[in-house]
C-alpha cells in the first residue's frame, strides 16, 4: 500500500454503511477509481463537505495493490461547480457525461479521462439554452475518442474508401463507423446518417473540447444526436446496463416529469 496525492474530480458518491461514502474519482495519476472516505458523514468531516459532485482538488488516495476499492485519506477542494447544479439542463447534462465516464473509464488510463471531463464540465458550466446540450454532446464524443472508440466517418469504417462529404451515409455502430454504399448493403442493422449530421460529427470530434461550439438548431437535432451517442456507447460498452442518467437526460427533452436534483 502506497499513498499517491493526485489531482481528481468527484464523479459519483454514495453513503456507505452508518458513516462512510464511496467515491467514485477521475484523477490524473490513477484513472478512474473507487475510494472509501470513512468518517464523512459526521457534521464535524472537514473532508465530507468537500466532496461534493464534481467538485475538483487534490486527492490523497492510499492505494491498495489488490483491491479495486482503495482508500480516501484526504480530498482538498481546490473548485466547486455549483453552476451545473444550478440548472436542471446542465446538471442532467454533467450527470449523463459523469455516467459515461464511470461505465467507460479504468484504472491507470494516463490521466485522460480526468483531463477531458474537467475541461468539458467547465465549458458545460456557462453554457446556456441548447448549448447546454451541444456541449455536452460534442464533449461526449471527444471523450469516447480520447478513450480509443472514435467513429470513423471520412472513410468507410470497413474497406476505408474516402466518404464524399456531402453523401447521406448509413452509420453502423457494430462496425464502429460510417459505410459506404456496398459495404452498407452487406452490413445488418445500422441507421442513416445525413451529410449535415455527419458534418457536425466531424467537426465536434475535430475540435478542441474548450473551443466554441456552434448550438445545434432545435431539440430534434439533439434528440437525433442522443440517441446516435447512446446507441454507440451501448455498442461498445456492451454490459446490458441500462444507462439511466443519460437516459434520463434524453426524457427530458420529451417534457418528461423529473425531479429536481
Ligand atoms: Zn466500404
Amino acid at each position: 500500500m502506497h499513498q499517491v496525492a493526485t489531482d481528481a474530480l468527484v464523479l459519483h458518491a454514495f453513503d456507505y454503511r452508518e458513516s462512510s461514502r464511496i467515491v467514485r474519482l477521475a484523477t490524473h495519476d490513477l484513472g478512474i477509481i473507487s475510494v472509501i472516505a470513512r468518517g464523512t458523514r459526521s457534521p464535524k468531516s472537514k473532508m465530507g463537505s468537500s466532496l461534493d459532485l464534481f467538485t475538483s482538488g487534490v486527492a490523497h488516495v492510499r492505494v491498495h495493490a489488490t483491491r479495486d476499492l482503495h482508500t480516501l485519506a484526504g480530498f482538498d477542494g481546490t473548485r466547486g461547480r455549483p453552476e451545473l447544479a444550478a440548472s436542471l439542463a446542465r446538471f442532467r447534462a454533467a450527470s449523463a457525461l459523469a455516467e459515461l465516464c464511470l461505465r467507460f473509464g479504468r484504472e491507470d488510463d494516463g490521466g485522460i479521462v480526468h483531463a477531458a471531463i474537467t475541461q468539458v464540465l467547465d465549458v458545460l458550466g456557462a453554457a446556456e439554452g441548447l448549448a447546454v446540450a451541444t456541449v455536452a454532446l460534442s464533449g461526449a464524443w471527444r471523450l469516447v475518442a480520447e478513450i480509443g472508440f472514435a467513429p470513423s466517418l471520412t472513410e468507410c469504417a470497413s474497406c476505408h474508401a474516402p466518404l464524399p462529404p456531402t453523401d447521406a451515409v448509413t452509420f453502423s455502430h457494430r462496425a464502429g463507423g460510417a459505410l459506404c454504399a456496398t459495404c452498407a448493403r452487406q452490413a445488418r442493422g445500422g441507421r442513416t446518417l445525413p451529410a449535415d449530421a455527419r458534418r457536425t460529427l466531424v467537426a465536434w470530434l475535430e475540435s478542441d473540447i474548450a473551443a466554441d461550439v456552434a448550438p445545434l438548431e432545435n431539440d430534434a437535432a439533439v434528440r437525433a444526436h442522443q440517441r446516435l451517442l447512446r446507441e454507440f456507447i451501448e455498442e461498445h460498452v456492451g454490459d446490458g446496463r441500462p444507462l439511466r442518467a443519460f437516459v434520463s437526460w434524453e426524457e427530458a427533452l420529451y417534457g418528461a416529469p423529473v425531479a429536481a436534483p
